[in-house]
C-alpha cells in the first residue's frame, strides 16, 4: 500500500469544441483533448474514483484505516487516484464525455445545477456567455446507473456569499433534497458555484447533510484536507497534452 497517495480531482465543465465567441473559452474541453487525458492517467497507473469513494479511501489512509466494503478493488499499488469532476450539468458532458467514460470504464462525478435540469445555463447567459443545453433527467438517471455520482451545484448558480444565509441555506439544501427525490438516491457532494465560498457556505453545506464539497482553487487531496473546501485542478480548452501533465506532475509537488 502506497504510504503517500495522490488523491487529486480534476475539474471539467463542458466536452466540446470552443465556440470562437465563446465568452468563457475555459470552460470547454474538447472530445479528442479530453479522451487523451484520460488515457493518459490510465496508462499512468490512476484509478478513477467518484468523491464517495474518494471519501472513503482518504479515511482509510489518512483517519482511521478502516476498508469499508468498496476499498479492496480501489487500492492503487502506486497511490495514484484522480476524481474527474464536472460542474454545472451541460448536456455536452453526456452527448459528448459520457461514450468517452465508458469506452475508457471510468467513473466521475457531475454536479447538477437542480434548478435547470433539461434547461439551459440561464446564470451564464446574463454573464454573456453562449446558450448551452443542460442536462435532462433521462441522462442523469443513465449516467447514475454506470456509476457515475451525481453531486449538487445550488438550484440556480448564484454567487452564494452574495446572498443571505438564509437564501443560501435555500440553494444548497433544496438542491440537495430535488435531486434525491428524482434520483432516487442520496445526494452527498457539492461544488460551490463559481468557486465562492466562505466559512458560513461551508458550515451551510455542512448542516444541509453534503459529506464534502469541491472549490476551484487548486491543489490535491492530502491528509488534513478540509472536506468542505476541497481543492482541483481544473482543466481548459488551452490545456495541451504537454500542459495537462505539467499540470498533474506540479500538482502532486507542490500542493
Ligand atoms: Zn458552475
Amino acid at each position: 500500500m502506497a504510504k503517500n497517495p495522490k488523491l487529486i480531482i480534476l475539474l471539467y465543465h463542458k466536452i466540446d469544441n470552443y465556440p470562437k465567441n465563446a465568452k468563457f473559452p475555459g470552460l470547454y474541453v474538447a472530445e479528442k483533448d479530453f479522451d487523451r487525458q484520460i488515457k493518459y492517467l490510465k496508462n499512468s497507473g490512476y484509478l478513477f474514483l467518484t468523491l464517495s469513494e474518494l471519501k472513503a479511501l482518504y479515511d482509510y489512509y489518512f483517519t482511521n484505516g478502516k476498508k469499508s466494503g468498496i476499498i479492496p478493488d480501489l487500492i492503487s499499488k502506486r497511490g495514484r487516484y484522480v476524481s474527474l469532476t464536472f460542474d454545472d450539468g451541460s448536456r455536452s458532458v453526456y452527448s459528448n464525455g459520457f461514450k468517452i467514460l465508458k469506452e475508457n470504464g471510468v467513473k466521475a462525478t457531475v454536479f447538477m445545477v437542480s434548478g435547470l435540469v433539461d434547461g439551459i445555463n440561464e446564470w451564464d447567459l446574463k454573464n454573456g456567455e453562449n446558450r448551452d443545453k443542460m442536462l435532462n433527467m433521462c441522462e442523469l438517471k443513465e449516467m447514475a446507473e454506470y456509476g457515475i455520482e451525481i453531486g449538487a451545484h445550488t438550484d440556480t448558480h448564484p454567487h452564494l456569499t452574495l446572498i443571505s444565509a438564509e437564501e443560501a441555506y435555500r440553494e444548497i439544501s433544496v438542491s440537495k433534497k430535488k435531486l434525491e427525490d428524482s434520483l432516487n438516491t442520496d445526494i452527498n457532494f457539492f461544488a460551490y458555484p463559481y468557486g465562492d465560498y466562505n466559512e458560513e457556505t461551508e458550515r451551510l453545506v455542512g448542516e444541509a447533510g453534503f459529506n464534502g464539497a469541491c472549490i476551484t482553487k487548486t491543489g490535491i487531496v492530502k491528509r488534513g484536507a478540509d472536506f468542505f473546501a476541497l481543492k482541483r485542478v481544473a482543466i481548459r480548452h488551452n490545456t495541451d497534452f504537454f500542459k495537462f501533465k505539467r499540470k498533474i506532475f506540479k500538482v502532486k509537488l507542490f500542493y
